[in-house]
């Protein structure tokens, strides 16, 4: 039986068939008894009422619902708006974060990184909010070094975040060294790690430029080769991402939070795996 707290994180959609599809997962998912369900937040504001809408609908199925809030290229007042307009709405729970500034464009808001947002917020709201950051075990691209990373979480922690996801990892050990990093730091908030199903190749190995998480190079050449055979490519990053998530519990993780893309089925199976 499987005892480790889940929660699940979903876009926004766009459509009214991706809403409707969206409804379908959580339906699936909700068997789980998530601690929250989250929905994420384009840098600017550019998804503010579709998030909004997507919380909303999740708050009223009787489902902890928590905001991604990106804060880059946002001014105060918008940001100020927002956060009244959760606290109306009775939302508890945050998940504060810096964004990136979309390719070609300059960023022209009030906040230059995460930390400003979370101490935003605190001024604004007090303890109103349950505040999530990210964190990353294998340091965010941009960090200049490992341990100016993992000071930035640091003063995140000391702004008031009660709380941290990781981005995505393959590699447990980065997590595990990682935790000890912030035990040195005296970072003593729980850090939930973030789990991404494989569902292809070509889209991970994009998402992982980008956000500077590893694909170790048996888990990328296994997968190369199931490039043309999807069932076993899925399959197989089933098996991966289960044995990851079983690795974790056994070191006893406070939770687990799923980055969902807005699908269930994969999750299920390594859930249902984790679960046996
Ligand atoms: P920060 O904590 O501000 O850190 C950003 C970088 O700046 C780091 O390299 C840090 O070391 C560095 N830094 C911090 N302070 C300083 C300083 N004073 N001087 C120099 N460098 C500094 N993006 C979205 O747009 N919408 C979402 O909904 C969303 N959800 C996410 C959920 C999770 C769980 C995670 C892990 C990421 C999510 N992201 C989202 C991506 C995130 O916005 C990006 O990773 C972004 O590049 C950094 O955001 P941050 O909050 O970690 O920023």
């Amino acid at each position: 039986m499987n005892t480790t707290r889940l929660s699940f994180e979903f876009f926004p959609p766009k459509t009214a068939d991706g809403i409707e599809k969206l409804r379908e997962t959580r339906g699936q998912l909700a068997k789980y008894n998530p601690e929250f369900f989250s929905v994420t937040f384009g840098a600017g504001g550019s998804t503010r009422d579709r998030t909004m809408d997507t919380v909303l609908e999740i708050q009223k199925e009787g489902f902890q619902a928590a905001p991604h809030i990106s804060c880059i290229s946002s001014s105060k007042e918008e940001i100020s708006h927002l956060l009244q307009a959760y606290q109306a709405q009775g939302i508890k729970r945050l998940v504060a974060l810096r964004g990136d500034v979309p390719s070609g464009e300059v960023s022209s808001g009030d906040f230059r990184y995460a930390v400003e947002l979370v101490e935003f917020i605190r001024a604004e709201t007090g303890d109103q909010f349950h505040i999530e950051v990210a964190a990353y075990p294998e340091f965010h691209p941009e960090a200049r070094t490992p341990t100016a990373d993992l000071l930035n979480l640091k003063r995140k922690v000391d702004a008031g975040a009660t709380s941290a996801i990781t981005q995505y990892f393959y590699n447990a050990d980065a997590y595990f060294r990682f935790l000890d990093q912030c035990e040195i730091a005296g970072i003593d908030i729980p850090i939930v790690p973030g789990i991404m199903p494989i569902y292809n190749i070509t889209q991970l190995a994009r998402f992982s430029s980008i956000c500077g998480a590893e694909i170790p190079r048996w888990l990328r050449m296994r997968l190369e080769e199931y490039a043309e055979d999807m069932p076993s490519l899925r399959a197989f990053g089933v098996d991966v991402v289960s044995e990851l998530c079983e690795t974790l519990q056994t070191w006893g993780v406070p939770s687990l939070h799923f980055y969902t893309l807005n699908r269930s089925g994969i999750i299920s199976n390594i859930i249902e795996n984790i679960s046996e």
